[in-house]
């Protein structure tokens, strides 16, 4: 037998054989068992999902369903080709052993697996206050349930939304209460809306728009407490400021944690901001090895990324968990030399206020902005951000046409501020501080530490900051 037609054979063998687990039944678990499916994978698949649902899509939630064009249970996620699966929906796994490669479910059940594929996701960061959380008309959005919920009281016309956090989510929210003519309070901490994804220059533009179309926007505030009435419904905001916002429904849009709990003990190096592992998706233990049988995509992932100096990327974005999930399940199924990286260029869009926002790249990564093409007070235009003399990224508001342009500079390592694109160019191109948040604020984010002395001890450990 030549060498050629033992590795096919080896690779035959790899796909027919074998038991593979994914964990998360969504976006990433749902294209990670295609592809494998699709790359000739003739083994046992297991799905596990904690939601009853079979996998549905996020962004209409905020979106379409929320406006009431969609109802929520009808954004069922197509599918890409059939999957021969034992799907395990509406159990949690909560414990993974991986001497005895078994995740243990919440009902006492024990799964074994040869290679499994962790794509659990991101849950909303609830109220931080337990009973005011529990307030009724008090609401966050993440699954199809949270979006029926608010949308039903949308429906019934409240005398006032007050959105906490104007992040792209809360901004997307505001948007869809003044599309219903519902009076609405954006609270926001920092200085603008959507500061952090995409800098105060930006986020000053996004807050005139928010403003024009009649939300009432405070920055710089935060909220200290909600008041209920006697029934147990919300009806007040107290503010940092102490002014007081009277509103019936509140929605706190306080962004994502991880859901990694059930990893602990694992020893994978699972933490605040997911699970590490390599651009190809196999997963780091918590001293930074490799594993060979455990991988990550999706919102839970964080990977090195080649354009950002190898910087590990944690990324929240559709496309990411679509690309990262055929990559991952691709390398879960084949030898070694035909392992595939996921480079994609991190994008994300987002529709608020009638404006098509896009962004491609990663713009915190930038301190400075350019505005290249179109006019900032036509609300059509695209900037890009840079760093020591190249660009990183670039967002458009109604000019997504251009996108395509920015992310083949971006993946060149073009310089900043860009060629001029040679069409719609502004007056004024002249670079100016990108105004992200200061990254030396201290967090709440924990550390990894070193312990031990000796080589044989020496490993490294989360240890959860308190500021
Ligand atoms: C309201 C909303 C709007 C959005 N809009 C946009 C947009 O416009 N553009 C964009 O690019 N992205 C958007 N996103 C983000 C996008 O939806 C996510 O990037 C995508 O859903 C990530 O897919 P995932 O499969 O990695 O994770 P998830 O979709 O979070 O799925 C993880 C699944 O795992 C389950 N799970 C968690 N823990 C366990 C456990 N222990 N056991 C079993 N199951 C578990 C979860 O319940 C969930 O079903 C939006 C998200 C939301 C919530």
């Amino acid at each position: 037998m030549t060498l050629r037609a033992t590795v096919a054979e080896l690779v035959r063998e790899f796909r027919a054989s074998g038991r593979i687990v994914i964990v998360g039944a969504s976006l990433a678990g749902l294209r990670a068992a295609e592809t494998l499916r699709g790359e000739g994978f003739t083994g046992s698949l297991t799905i596990i999902g904690d939601e009853p649902y079979e996998p549905y899509d996020r962004p209409p939630l905020s979106k379409q369903v929320l406006k009431g064009w969609v109802p929520a249970d009808h954004t069922k996620l197509p599918r890409m080709r059939e999957v021969d699966a034992d799907w395990r929906l509406g159990v949690a796994a909560v414990g993974l052993d991986r001497v005895t490669k078994r995740v243990r479910l919440a009902d006492g059940e024990e799964v074994p697996y040869d290679r499994l594929l962790i794509a659990t996701g991101t849950r909303a960061r609830q109220w931080p206050n337990p009973d005011e959380a529990a307030l009724e008309g008090v609401h966050t959005i993440r699954s199809r349930d949270d979006a029926a919920r608010l949308q039903k009281e949308f429906s019934e016309s409240p005398s006032r939304v007050v959105v906490i956090g104007a992040g792209f989510i809360g901004s997307e929210v505001a948007s869809v209460c003044r599309e219903l003519d519902i009076p609405v309070t954006v609270v926001e901490r920092g200085s603008a809306p959507l500061v952090g994804a995409l800098g105060g220059v930006i986020g000053g533009i996004a807050a005139r728009l928010q403003r024009d179309h009649g939300v009432d926007l405070r920055c710089g505030l935060g909220v200290s407490s909600l008041e209920g009435d006697s029934g147990g419904h919300v009806r007040r905001a107290c503010l940092s400021d102490g002014t007081v916002v009277d509103a019936d429904v509140v929605v706190a849009s306080l962004g994502s944690i991880r859901n990694v709990e059930w990893l602990e003990g694992s020893g994978l190096a699972a933490g605040f901001w997911g699970v590490g592992c390599d651009a190809g998706g196999r997963a780091f233990d918590i001293n930074g090895v490799v594993t060979d049988s455990v991988f990550v995509a999706g919102d839970v992932a964080r990977a090195p990324h080649v354009l950002y100096e190898y910087q590990f990327l944690a990324m929240e974005h559709w496309d990411n968990a679509v690309f990262g999930a055929e990559v991952t399940a691709h390398n879960m199924v084949n030898l070694e030399p035909h392992y595939r990286p996921h480079l994609l260029l991190p994008g994300f869009w987002s529709g608020q206020f009638g404006v098509n926002i896009k962004s491609v790249g990663v713009p915190p990564f930038g301190d400075e902005i350019v505005f290249t093409q179109g006019s900032v007070e036509d609300r059509r235009f695209a900037a890009a951000y840079g760093r020591r003399g190249r660009i990183v990224a670039a967002v458009t508001f109604d000019h997504g046409k251009w996108l395509e342009y920015y992310a083949r500079l971006i993946e060149r390592s073009g310089p900043f501020p860009p060629p001029p694109s040679g069409w719609d160019q502004p007056a004024d191109t002249e670079p100016m501080p990108a105004e992200f948040p200061d990254p030396r604020v201290p967090t709440a984010i924990p550390d990894v530490v070193l312990t031990g002395h000796a080589p044989s001890e020496r490993t490294a450990e989360f240890r959860p900051r308190r500021h």
